[in-house]
């Protein structure tokens, strides 16, 4: 695959799209530009993608992050972040114990390899995780150090507000309203493989309730960005 890029979306809003092998299971990323301080929208699925996600920033020319937010905590919008230094890590206050959690684990090839056997499920994301991570020296899972509960406003004019929904509980919207641009994560995304039931799908009814005119595009983690118009076919389709 081709260096991770970032692409200039709207405003101050900088995307750089993930890998798009879904066995890579790579989330993208995105930079709200500040003089004062960039935002970073998740970390990259591990410190080697997140040092190639800086590369990409410098060769944009964009400033360097002092806030670092997760859209939740799953591994490929995390695991990157022990490589992003001087940053604050802002969160949704339930990230903490379950970042801490995952922290406790003993992650090494070998783990991956036993936890897959143990529960065929988790081998998508376990095998991914194998491939992103070339060695675990240094590798650290950091749980948020700013948290909230319900919304929270960086200084530079980015809002937050915890939304939950079936695929993380901690699911939390990025709003930059300056630039026009909601940055959704995974929020209407279903459960992961291992903890998904037949019956989930895609939380439409989530991202209808999101939609607002001042908001021109809704990007997620793992697909191109939607303008309002294909947003609101895409739910009303449904
Ligand atoms: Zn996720």
């Amino acid at each position: 695959m081709v260096a991770p890029q970032f692409h200039h979306l709207a405003g101050r809003v900088w995307l750089c799209p993930g890998d798009p092998d879904p066995e890579a299971v790579q989330a993208g990323v995105a930079v709200v530009a500040d003089e004062r301080g960039s935002v970073m929208i998740d970390a990259g699925q591990s410190p080697a993608h997140a040092r190639e996600i800086q590369a990409a920033l410098a060769a944009a020319g964009l400033p360097e992050p002092r806030w670092l937010v997760y859209t939740h905590h799953h591994w490929d919008h995390v695991w990157g972040a022990c490589a992003w230094p001087g940053v604050e890590i802002v969160g949704h206050e339930t990230a903490v114990s379950l970042l801490r959690a995952e922290a406790a684990r003993p992650w090494s090839h070998r783990y991956l390899h036993e936890q897959v056997r143990a529960d065929p499920r988790l081998r998508p994301s376990f095998q991914a995780r194998a491939r992103a991570m070339a060695s675990w020296e240094d590798f650290a899972i950091l749980p948020p150090t700013r948290t909230f509960a319900d919304v929270d406003e960086l200084p530079v004019g980015v809002r937050l507000r915890h939304v939950g929904g079936g695929h993380a509980p901690d699911s939390a919207v990025v709003l930059v309203p300056d630039s026009g641009v909601m940055l959704l994560g995974d929020c209407f995304y279903p459960p992961p493989a291992h903890l998904r039931r037949p019956e989930d799908d895609l939380d439409l009814g989530l991202v209808r309730r999101l939609l607002d005119d001042t908001y021109q595009w809704y990007v997620s983690s793992h697909a191109e960005p939607m303008t309002v118009e294909q947003a609101r076919s895409a739910v009303e389709g449904a």
